[in-house]
């Protein structure tokens, strides 16, 4: 089965709701053929609704995903967001363990796996994001520690359908510097392997792996036409439309 490519935007704490409306609304009035290429912006929460209305405006054919979301369904738990919060705003995505998360917020393998189990357990999609530090790539431990992470955020979860995974170098993220294709493809076919290790052959064939950490128009082509590369999770470059519709016709 061949993998349809996935292209999403992470704008991280950028962009208010009219400019985050403005931004959805310039991209998806541009030409982009999604019967070969999914899109995707994950905005800040106060924008998901006003970024959902934009994106249907033009059609509806891209997805609206929220960065993060708690665990638990709903009650005392101050400034958190649920599940269904996002879902009633728009959100059918989510993206998960971003090293962001994990470095300033906190956030350990085992409470990512708590809300990868929740966010699927109702019904949305789901980004899990894995990577490893500068220092660990040095000391040559990547592979186990983006294996490590994987394994433990999709502890429990069986169908991997609606999953995708991104793997993100933390040293390439709003860096400039970028996984080199060669790198990028030798991290995702560990990933595909080892999918295929701990599930199944067919799930590690059909499961999408994006690339993400400085990819921008200059060098999306070629990450992109690695064969276990199946998309990005694009941060500052998705932020200014002319560049993200570059990224989106990558192969245009
Ligand atoms: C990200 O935050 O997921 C990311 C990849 O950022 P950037 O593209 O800016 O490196």
């Amino acid at each position: 089965m061949s993998r349809k490519p996935l292209i999403a935007g992470n704008w991280k704490m950028n962009k208010n709701v009219a400019e985050g409306a403005a931004l959805a609304a310039e991209i998806t009035a541009a030409d982009i053929d999604y019967s070969t290429r999914d899109v995707l912006f994950a905005p800040p929460f106060t924008n998901i609704y006003a970024v959902s209305e934009a994106v249907k405006k033009n059609g509806g054919k891209a997805f609206v995903a929220a960065q993060n979301v708690y665990f638990e369904t709903s009650g005392a738990f101050t400034g958190e967001v649920s599940c269904d919060m996002i879902k009633s705003a728009g959100a059918e995505w989510v993206i998960l363990g971003h090293s962001e998360r994990r470095s300033i917020f906190g956030e350990t393998d085992e409470v990512i796996n708590k809300k990868v189990k929740k966010a699927l357990s109702e019904g949305l999609s789901v980004i899990l994001c894995v990577g490893e530090t500068l220092w660990e790539r040095e000391a040559g431990t990547e592979v186990e520690t983006v294996l490590a992470q994987t394994g433990k955020g999709l502890e429990g979860v069986a169908d991997l359908s609606k999953v995708v995974i991104a793997y993100e170098p933390v040293w390439a993220i709003g860096t400039g510097k970028t996984a080199s294709p060669a790198d990028a493809e030798a991290m995702h076919k560990a990933i595909r392997e080892y999918i295929g290790k701990i599930r199944s052959k067919e799930q590690a064939e059909n499961i999408r792996i994006l690339y993400g950490g400085s990819m921008k128009p200059e060098n999306a082509k070629e990450l992109m036409a690695q064969p276990d590369v199946d998309g990005g999770l694009i941060g500052g470059a998705s932020l200014k439309a002319a560049d993200f519709l570059k990224i989106i016709n990558f192969d245009k």
